[in-house]
């Protein structure tokens, strides 16, 4: 059954692209911004890893609008994306065995939670762990990791590329396809979601709430 766009993108859903824009703007700005303080690389690492930490959490808001069971239960998830798009960093100092931002900035090559093909893999492996156990709890989340981390990914991809390993990195993304990449990510996994509920509960309709 087809998915009328009126249930994909309703008003709050463009609204919260826009935000998504906003925010990736004002976060890629600040990037390129020379703070004047002793403390510039470490105020330019978290402007940057907040700015992929709300990018996780308004993609999230985005897919699972009007579909979470409680308005707890969405910020639970929101917060959660939040949190798994930010901690894609952590590898950084994980690989560089310090602390230090000076050594998690300059490692000899890109660290492991950086490597997009691990995506899809923690995604599955996910999936067959909740089939496994049969666990109802956190339906999507394989569908929460995969936002969380490639919204990550894409944006990074802007200045590296994609880390294919191991098969290599693909060339920087052009700024226009990034842009597009980041709003067609959230929209592409709410229409799974509403597909897949459509499927589980075709007496129930598509509401939009
Ligand atoms: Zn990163």
């Amino acid at each position: 059954m087809p998915i009328d766009w009126k249930y994909v993108v309703t008003p709050k859903i463009a609204l919260l692209e826009a935000l998504v824009v906003v925010i990736f703007l004002t976060g890629d700005g600040l990037l390129g911004f020379s703070f004047e303080s002793a403390y510039a690389d470490t105020l330019r690492a978290l402007s940057d890893n907040l700015t992929h930490g709300l990018i996780a959490a308004i993609s999230w808001a985005i897919v699972i609008d009007g579909q979470a069971d409680s308005p707890r239960g969405a910020l639970l998830q929101i917060l959660l994306c939040g949190a798994l798009g930010s901690l894609v960093d952590v590898d950084h100092f994980l690989a560089a065995r310090s602390l230090k931002l000076k050594a998690a900035l300059s490692l000899p090559q890109r660290p492991p939670f950086h490597a997009t093909t691990v995506i899809p893999v923690i995604s599955l492996v996910i999936l067959v762990t909740q089939r496994l156990t049969q666990t109802r709890h956190l339906p999507y989340l394989p569908l929460l990791f995969l936002v969380s981390w490639l919204s990550h990914h894409t944006r990074d991809a802007v200045r590296r590329g994609y880390w294919m390993w191991p098969f290599g990195e693909t060339p920087p993304l052009p700024y226009g396809t990034y842009v597009m990449l980041n709003i067609g990510l959230p929209l592409i996994v709410r229409c799974i979601v509403l597909y897949s509920k459509l499927s589980e509960q075709p007496h129930l309709g598509l509401e939009v709430v």
